[in-house]
């Protein structure tokens, strides 16, 4: 990856600044749940407060197709920024037209203005020429904090780097140098875990990590596939019979790279108080369905990551949601977290385990991007960074 620049490389002082920051958190009652992405932008706002920028932010928050709509509004996250940061901060009801130039052009150096959400634009995620350059007509400088949009070229991260000098910020920075050093030369042993719902969504990590890691384990729903593909009825679990292929032809490629789990948790409903029991993998009665992993897997897997010098994580291995099937992702969030490894987890749902175990501390590198960090395991290029400056 060509070397991209970053804060370092622009004097900012008395200038506009424009940063992309993440502000896509979830939100739960009405109220800002999990704000890590929030928080991962702080250290680039307080270097540009510091060196006197009037800086600008702007985000995208969940999917409003296009048109304005108050469930989406970045209200919440700018009321959450002024509790962080003990400042006020000015809110431009639209990201781009009279009411954006207007607020950037009484912006002072030292102050702090958020743009309404950049998804109410339809322009927005059809990288439109024009919504980027109404953009990039409100600051001097553009500067993309947004791991988690990288992989995605709309306007607010690839359209607006093109028209404007642009930069890296600091968690930007941060994730790339750990993710490419750690994938471009890892230390071996090189074990990855990987779970989630789906195989489709992560057929190009395996194929690339097939290429650079040691081990890979499967976890979560995707195993279900693996299995059926081998031909074991799964029962009621859940399957993408369209990659059954594709998961046949995995298995034959990876030979003892790839691991499966030897046990499974199975439970007469997808509900939290279903009643389960603990099988060695093989054929799954009908009307049953598999939730999680078992402890022998957990075991199992537990060993190789022990024995490893790079950890990569990403998924969990049941459905964790429900506290009776969520031991298997607990059991391997644990066992990452006591690696002496270098250990990189990323993607919500693991992310989110890591934490609800109190165990964030202990992991070398926690990544805020989910599309984002699956692109990088796949060895494919990411928009937003590719169309900011080179060094
Ligand atoms: P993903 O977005 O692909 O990482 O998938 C995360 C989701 O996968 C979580 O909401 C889990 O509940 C779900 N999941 C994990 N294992 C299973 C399973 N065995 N059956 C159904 N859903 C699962």
């Amino acid at each position: 990856m060509v070397q991209k620049k970053t804060l370092h490389d622009i004097n900012p002082k008395n200038k506009h600044v424009l940063i992309r920051v993440d502000f896509n958190v979830p939100i739960i009652d009405g109220e800002v749940g999990d704000d890590t992405r929030i928080l991962s932008a702080l250290p680039t706002i307080k270097y540009l407060l510091k060196e006197q920028a009037a800086i600008i932010l702007c985000s995208h928050l969940g999917r409003p197709n296009g048109e304005p709509n108050p469930k989406y509004s970045l209200r919440l996250e700018g009321d959450h920024l002024v509790n962080l940061l003990k400042m006020p901060i000015a809110f431009a009801e639209n990201c781009i037209g009279a009411e954006a130039v207007n607020a950037t052009q009484s912006l002072k150096p030292g102050q702090i203005l958020l743009l309404e959400n950049t998804r109410f634009h339809a322009g927005e995620t059809k990288n439109n020429p024009e919504m980027a350059k109404k953009l990039a007509a409100l600051a001097d400088i553009f500067v993309n904090d947004a791991f988690g949009s990288v992989h995605r070229a709309h306007a607010s991260t690839v359209g607006v780097a093109s028209l404007i000098p642009s930069v890296a910020g600091l968690s930007l920075e941060e994730e790339i140098k750990y993710l490419k050093n750690t994938l471009g030369n890892p230390d071996k042993p090189f074990v990855t875990i990987l779970g989630g719902a789906k195989i489709s969504d992560k057929i190009g990590v395996i194929q690339n990590l097939l290429k650079k890691a040691d081990t890979i384990m499967i976890g979560g729903g995707m195993a279900n596939t693996f299995f059926k593909s081998q031909g074991y009825p799964i029962g009621d679990s859940l399957v993408e019979d369209q990659a059954l292929n594709t998961a046949r032809d995995l298995v034959i490629n990876a030979g003892s790279k790839l691991r499966l789990p030897i046990d499974l948790v199975i439970a007469d409903k997808f509900e939290p108080n279903a009643t389960s029991k603990t099988i060695p993998s093989g054929p799954i009665p009908n009307g049953w369905r598999i939730l999680d992993i078992g402890p022998e897997t957990v075991a199992q897997y537990m060993k190789v990551i022990q024995n490893a010098k790079t950890v990569v994580w990403n998924g969990p291995m049941g459905v964790f949601e429900f506290p009776a099937f969520s031991k298997g992702t607990v059991g391997i969030a644990q066992a990452v977290a006591e690696s002496e490894a270098l250990t990189i987890v990323g993607g919500g749902e693991s992310v989110a385990a890591v934490k609800q175990s109190g165990l964030t501390e202990k992991i070398s590198h926690i990544s805020t991007g989910g599309g984002a960090f699956l692109k990088v395991l796949e060895g494919s290029t990411l928009p937003g960074v590719a169309a900011l400056q080179d060094l």
